[in-house]
């Protein structure tokens, strides 16, 4: 089943052709890498399939869904099926480790009012075997703020993953962090999609993060895709072409 579908993307900021014209094709289980330089249209090709942004021309289609087309209750619905992770990880740093999890539930399930009603307790028991499956299950009651970036990117895909997304959506998920929590925390974004059946497109500028973690990479440089092949098949040397500041031909 097709996940993610686009024809002739077109996105224009002024002068600046951020998305020239891209058709991109993911099927369901796949986890997708878009890696290219800074500025080659990553980010806006990522908000595109979420609705963040809409295109001058062309089609979006996620699970089904025209997302050119669709406002308010039926954007709504599309994202609650889509699970976000961002750079910066967007905790709620004064709530404990385990309330920023249950907030990837408030989509389909009603949350707390004023501290009166609490979760139900299958919710509470979904998102302590998240939290466990990201290794921070010790950490639940403690201040989200508190935690290193790593940990609380950990929280963050645990999140995501209550949310029961069919499709998580990562922009820059570990360039915030160190080489070492870098790989860490990509390996356990991978690993949860992958046993989950979960679909996954990432934005990387990193290249051996793509090629070690993801199963696809596509190559972007100035808002084109120039490269698109799984990571086993992937000739690094065409890869590493579109980092050249020259214009390549790959
Ligand atoms: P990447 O994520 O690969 O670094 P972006 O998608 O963020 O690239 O940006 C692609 C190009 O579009 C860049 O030249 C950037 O400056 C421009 N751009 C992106 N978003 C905006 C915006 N909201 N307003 C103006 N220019 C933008
Ligand atoms: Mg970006």
């Amino acid at each position: 089943m097709t996940v993610v579908e686009t024809r002739g993307l077109v996105k224009t900021f002024g002068s600046v052709r951020a998305c020239a014209g891209i058709d991109l094709t993911v099927r369901r289980g796949e986890t997708v890498a878009l890696l290219g330089p800074s500025g080659s249209g990553k980010s806006t090709l990522l908000r595109h399939l979420n609705g963040l942004t809409r295109p001058d021309s062309g089609s979006v289609s996620v699970l089904g869904v025209d997302v050119v087309s669709a406002r308010g209750t039926a954007l709504r619905a599309l994202r609650r099926r889509v699970g976000v992770v961002f750079q910066q990880f967007n905790l709620v740093g004064r709530l404990t480790v385990m309330e920023n999890v249950l907030s990837g539930a408030l989509g389909r399930v009603r949350g707390p009012r004023y501290g009166v009603v609490t979760w139900p307790r299958a919710v509470r028991s979904e998102a302590f075997e998240h939290l466990d499956r990201v290794g921070l299950a010790d950490r639940a009651y403690q201040r989200a703020g508190s935690l290193s970036g790593g940990q609380q990117q950990r929280v963050a895909i645990a999140r995501a993953l209550l949310q029961r997304p069919e499709l998580v959506l990562a922009d820059e998920p570990v360039a915030s962090l160190d080489p070492e929590t870098a790989a860490s925390v990509m390996d356990l974004l991978v690993r949860v999609c992958r046993e989950d059946g979960l679909t996954m497109v990432c934005t990387l500028h990193q290249i051996e993060l793509a090629l070690q973690w993801t199963g696809r990479v596509v190559g972007l440089r100035l808002g084109e895709v120039k490269l698109d092949e799984p990571t086993d098949l992937l000739d690094a040397v065409r890869l590493r072409g579109l980092y050249l500041s020259d214009p390549v031909t790959v």
